[in-house]
């Protein structure tokens, strides 16, 4: 991973190149294409997956036509409140606005000109969020998001080249990107030309040295994100005196089922399920957030909790695919009721059964735990009910570069570089420099709305030419 000078002749310069086919990559591209630019992808995996194809899919956008359909009334005002809230206003509040502003649009872009058919969750809502506003796909799994992506990329004429990494960025003194060094599976190295580039691929969960420095508590952790996020958006920015921020920060995740590996649904604790450790005791106010979660499993006896629900939350829960495989895989243990699930789990019968009773007599009474949790409004849980041991780990970085509303990388000093891009987890999100930060949804946040803003402007500065002369772009159709 390096910056080099510039290659004195490349084979082929393309307008616009895209280093990573997640979400935010194959966004900025389709972005790029209908700016008028030609656009190359470069995916170092043999097909598009990246975190985005792990992930729920799940995006969070204000006052969108799927919310105004369900009578959601909700703003971007009221999100950007929301996500600074749960970051302890530690985000840029302008980062927060250009994404909160440009998210909706960019869902209602992604459906009427490229047919993804996003619906809004109306039957549970995540921590921290004040307005149903998470949307999916009908699977509710991320892979059918990079799946659709990708076609709808293919549909529009782009190139995705696969099993192409990307080692080295071409950088002139002054910070002009002349191009890209590329590693073929065989060991050849290409260089590519460009007009503009945009870094999409993802942040450092996958490289331990990093996660090591910056995020130690999780340092042991199960990592859960794609492997090939290595930092490199990082490493290259650092070399060529760009601005990081907020490192540390990150999404971890409080509820993967274990040894199985699958993601457990928060709907299982927002709906009124708690989590209890091997003592069957609970440790933690849970209503917080997955995120942070993460560690305080991590935590426990052997790094282990049971995730308590029953039938009913089981059942909205069944809307994702994951929660569908957990099942299939004997991941979910049913019981009848509280002794058969204390031996089901092999937990304590006397203390699970005390510590569940404590819970309903909260939820009875509206009254508030000893760890800050409120319960009014909570239904009961019903038996017969549901469990699932899980272990906490980190999913991926909200840490990166920094960028200004139009995804240009910005040096220490302030001033963009001129056509260097950003967006998803290569980007400093909008999530502090804790986990605690994370709200639902950060991250396709960012990688949808970032990556559509940062192949405009990559399109726009490719089209600008030698004579630097910006040419106009056809106006966003929904936004
Ligand atoms: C289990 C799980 C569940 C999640 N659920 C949600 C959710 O419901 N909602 C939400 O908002 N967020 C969720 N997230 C977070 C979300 O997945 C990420 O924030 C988002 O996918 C980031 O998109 P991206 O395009 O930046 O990165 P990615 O999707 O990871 O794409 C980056 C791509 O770059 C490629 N790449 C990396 N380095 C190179 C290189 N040197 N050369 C070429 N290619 C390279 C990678 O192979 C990868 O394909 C979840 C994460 C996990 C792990």
């Amino acid at each position: 991973m390096s910056v080099r000078p510039p290659d004195p002749a490349y084979d082929v310069t393309v307008p616009v190149v895209i280093v990573g086919a997640g979400a935010a990559g194959l966004c900025a591209a389709l972005a790029a294409r209908e700016a008028g630019a030609e656009v190359l992808v470069l995916e170092r995996d043999p097909v598009p997956r990246g975190s985005t194809a792990l992930s729920a899919g799940l995006i969070p956008a204000p006052g969108t036509r799927w919310q105004r359909d369900a009578g959601i009334e909700d703003s971007a005002e009221g999100f950007a409140a929301d996500i600074l809230a749960k970051a302890g206003g530690e985000p840029d509040p302008a980062a927060v606005r250009t994404v909160t502003e440009a998210v909706g649009p960019a869902l209602e872009w992604l459906a009427d000109a490229h047919g993804l058919d996003f619906s809004v969750i109306t039957d549970f809502r995540y921590p921290g969020h004040s307005a149903n506003r998470m949307h999916g796909l009908p699977s509710r799994a991320g892979g059918e998001l990079v799946d659709r992506l990708r076609q709808a990329a293919e549909r529009a004429g782009i190139d995705i080249l696969c099993d192409a990494q990307v080692v080295a960025l071409h950088a002139t003194a002054e910070g002009r990107i002349a191009g890209v060094a590329l590693r073929r599976p065989d060991g050849a190295v290409e260089a590519i030309g460009c007009g503009a580039l945009v870094l999409a691929c993802n942040g450092y969960g996958g490289n331990r040295a990093l996660v090591r420095r910056y995020v130690p508590e999780l340092a042991e952790a199960l990592y859960f994100g794609h492997p090939g996020n290595q930092g490199e958006a990082v490493l290259w920015g650092q070399a060529l005196g760009a601005a990081t921020r907020h490192l540390p920060g990150h999404q971890g995740h409080g509820s993967v089922a274990h040894p199985a590996g699958i993601l457990i649904t928060w709907a299982t604790i927002a709906e009124g399920g708690v989590q209890v450790n091997a003592e069957g005791r609970r440790f933690s106010d849970e209503s917080h957030g997955y995120s942070e979660q993460a560690a305080r499993v991590l935590e426990q006896p052997g790094g282990i909790a049971w995730t308590v629900f029953d039938a009913r939350i089981a059942g909205i829960a069944r809307q994702f695919e994951d929660f569908r495989e957990a099942e299939a895989l004997g991941a979910v243990v049913e019981a009848a009721d509280v002794p058969a699930l204390a031996a089901a789990a092999r937990l304590p019968e006397a203390a699970l059964s005390a510590t569940l009773a404590e819970v309903e007599g909260w939820k009875r009474t509206g009254g508030t735990d000893g760890f800050g949790r409120g319960f009014a409004g909570t239904p009961p849980l019903v038996p017969p009910l549901r469990a699932v041991r899980v272990t906490g780990a980190l999913f991926h970085t909200q840490g990166g570069l920094v960028v200004d509303g139009e995804a240009r990388v910005l040096h220490g000093d302030g001033h963009a570089f001129p056509n260097l891009l950003a967006a998803g987890g290569a980007a400093c999100g909008v999530s502090g420099s804790r986990a605690s930060g994370y709200l639902s949804g950060n991250g396709l946040l960012t990688a949808v709305a970032l990556g559509r803003i940062a192949g405009t402007v990559a399109g726009r500065t490719a089209r600008a030419g030698a004579d630097g002369a910006e040419r106009p772009v056809p106006a966003h159709p929904a936004g």
